[in-house]
């Protein structure tokens, strides 16, 4: 699979090993989306919240520092999971230096080109492929901000009076979802076995994986981790792989590497996998909850009157980052902590 654009090298895939599991064309389909631009802000395909205000990134550096003082303040790294363009952590930065916090950055990032942004955004980061190349000689506070949603999801599909692992084929480079083989009953939670046909069940591996993986690294070094990403609390059904392209809802199975493909995330599922390890579980509670308990309120009244001008777009930003209808309530936090460490701020 080296020559040819991403849909010829899937097609020529499938055409000689039969459909695919979900998972693999999405991963295939992200691994080049990422790799080959940057999708951010208003000229690309979706903006995310530290893009539309640096209250966030400063919100979540405050929350960050306060725990790292009420935890004595020892040596921590600071981690990133899919950076994207570095906003977040360019704006943390500042608020926790405030706080007298001047962390060493690492970010987990698997894309090139925006590898390159993020170095502009934090020229002093170190980059990493995977969360098992991170420093684990110190605590770690670890923020994913719509990382889990681009991570690969597998898709369980009720069809007749059997479950089946949804497959993707392909045609003519047309992608096509198609019903793969039976899955046994016994693996489908027992509240949705009987549900009718066409019904869905998502599970995302891949995860649930990095999720134990940031959890036992919090067991053994200390620190915190603090996940914001839009999802649903489990075990439920539906179909929410969805596409996008500037800005609008696009096919999933057109054109695969050029747009942006995320499920919801299942938060009960990433909360159980994370517990197991031993953290302890806050939330997940609305974006807007969070944000507010945080302060977003009175630090959006200083922004304004440091620039009076900015007075309307910041009101702007400051509601589409919590009001229920925008980003308040689908989007969610949940943080995790190290059994000796203290609770993290915004949960209450
Ligand atoms: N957190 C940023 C960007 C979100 S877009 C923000 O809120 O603006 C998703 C980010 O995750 C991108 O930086 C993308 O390159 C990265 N990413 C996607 N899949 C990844 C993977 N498997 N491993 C590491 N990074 C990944």
């Amino acid at each position: 699979m080296t020559d040819g654009s991403l849909p010829e090298r899937l097609s020529r895939a499938i055409t000689m090993a039969g459909p695919i599991p979900l998972s693999q064309y999405m991963a295939a389909a992200n691994a080049e989306y990422y790799a080959t631009r940057d999708p951010l802000g208003s000229a690309g395909d979706f903006t995310t919240a530290p893009e539309i205000s640096q209250m966030f990134g400063e919100l979540i550096g405050l929350w960050a520092a306060d725990l790292w003082q009420r935890a004595g303040e020892p040596d921590i790294c600071w981690v990133e999971l899919g950076p994207g363009r570095g906003t977040l952590t360019a704006d943390a930065l500042r608020a926790m230096a405030r706080a007298g916090l001047e962390p060493p950055v690492h970010f987990v990032e698997t894309s090139p080109t925006l590898r390159a942004r993020q170095k502009a955004a934090v020229p002093g980061a170190s980059w990493h492929d995977d969360v098992a190349q991170l420093p684990d000689d110190r605590p770690l506070i670890v923020v994913a901000n719509e990382f889990f949603d681009a991570l690969p999801i597998r898709q369980l599909v009720r069809a007749g009076d059997a479950w089946r692992e949804r497959l993707v084929a392909c045609q003519d480079l047309m992608f096509l979802p198609i019903a793969g083989k039976d899955i046994p009953a016994s693996v489908i939670p027992e509240s949705l076995r009987d549900a009718g046909p066409g019904s869905v069940i998502e599970t995302s591996p891949a995860s649930v994986a990095i999720g134990r993986a940031i959890a036992q690294r919090l067991v053994a070094q200390g620190g915190a981790a603090l996940v914001v990403d839009y999802g649903y609390e489990g075990p439920a059904l539906g179909d929410t792989l969805q596409a996008v392209s500037g800005h609008q809802f696009a096919n999933p199975y057109e054109e695969p590497g050029s747009r942006d493909l995320t499920a919801h995330v299942d938060f009960a599922t990433l909360a159980a996998a994370a517990g197991i390890e031993g953290v302890r579980v806050e939330g997940p509670v609305g974006q807007g909850a969070f944000l507010t308990a945080l302060g977003i309120g009175p630090r959006a009244v200083s922004l304004a009157r440091a620039s009076p001008d900015r007075t309307e777009s910041i009101e702007a930003d400051r509601a589409r980052l919590i009001d229920d209808d925008q980003m308040g309530s689908l989007f969610k936090a949940m943080a995790w902590t190290a059994p000796e460490w203290p609770t993290p701020a915004g949960f209450l």
